[in-house]
């Protein structure tokens, strides 16, 4: 099943302030399946947070189709598109953007909060993602007295709580060491792997998308060429 597609997507930065126009993507199309593991890779103005701005909802194409789950999200209105994207899309930040006056845990159901969901419901999903990241210890912690990969590991698990779809993560291993950063790919492999959800992450980093079934790549804002691994990654 095809969750995420990109039909000619064309994005024009300056077209109405008329200053400077940059065109930063011109025409991409692209689809995901269901459970698919995708990294997007390009050197640096190539169009890759542009890209994953627009296939998120964060930002709205110039022209083209942008679908997920069988929603046009260009079409949607504001309020409507909120909703859609909490209740069907987890983003993962490199600045991880957990909040400070919050402890992990409370950082992690916020958005089950905003969804008025049970307590019941909340520690229960809690305890399976705190679980699944190895992060119990650190539940009642408050961000700043934890590592980066800890850190990180909470963002992901706040990503997951409401269930969504597809979890999008924009250089998600850009703050952390080789360390860290190998954990945090290895739960998005469980995320695909166990919980069938669909991981799309913009990286600049070669071992996070070593990791990934398919890698795409973005030059002057269109796709230059797509790998697709065959078989599992093999690790020495
Ligand atoms: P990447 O993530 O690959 O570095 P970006 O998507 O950030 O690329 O940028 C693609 C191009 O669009 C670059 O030329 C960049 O300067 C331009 N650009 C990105 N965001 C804006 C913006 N908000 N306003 C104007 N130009 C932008
Ligand atoms: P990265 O490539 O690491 O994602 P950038 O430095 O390209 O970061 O962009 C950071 C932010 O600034 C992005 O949100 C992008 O949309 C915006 N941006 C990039 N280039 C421009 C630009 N020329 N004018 C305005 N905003 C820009």
């Amino acid at each position: 099943m095809v969750i995420l597609e990109a039909d000619k997507i064309v994005k024009i930065y300056g077209e109405t302030s008329g200053e400077s126009v940059t065109k930063a993507l011109s025409g991409i199309s692209l689809s995901v399946k269901q459970g698919e593991f995708v990294a997007i890779m390009g050197p640096s103005g190539s169009g890759k947070t542009t890209l994953l701005n627009i296939l998120s909802g964060i930002d709205k194409p110039t022209s083209g189709v942008m679908t997920i789950a069988g929603h046009a999200i260009n079409k949607m209105k504001r309020d409507e598109l909120a909703l859609f994207r909490r209740k069907q899309i987890g983003f993962v930040f490199q600045e991880f953007n957990l909040l400070d006056s919050l402890t992990v845990k409370e950082n992690i159901i916020l958005p089950m909060v905003l969804e008025k969901k049970s307590a019941a419901e909340m520690e229960e999903k809690v305890q399976t993602l705190a679980g699944l990241f190895e992060i119990e210890p650190i539940l009642q912690k408050y961000p700043y007295n934890i590592s980066g990969g800890q850190q990180q590991r909470t963002a992901v698990s706040r990503a997951l709580v409401n269930n969504p779809g597809i979890i999008f993560a924009d250089e998600p291993t850009g703050n952390l060491d080789s360390k860290s950063s190998t954990a945090i790919m290895e739960c998005f492999e469980k995320i695909v792997q166990e919980l069938k959800t669909t991981v799309l992450l913009v990286t600049h980093d070669v071992f996070a998308a070593s990791y990934c079934q398919k890698v795409i790549f973005i030059k002057d804002g269109h796709i230059h060429s797509y790998i697709v691994k065959k078989g599992s990654r093999k690790e020495f």
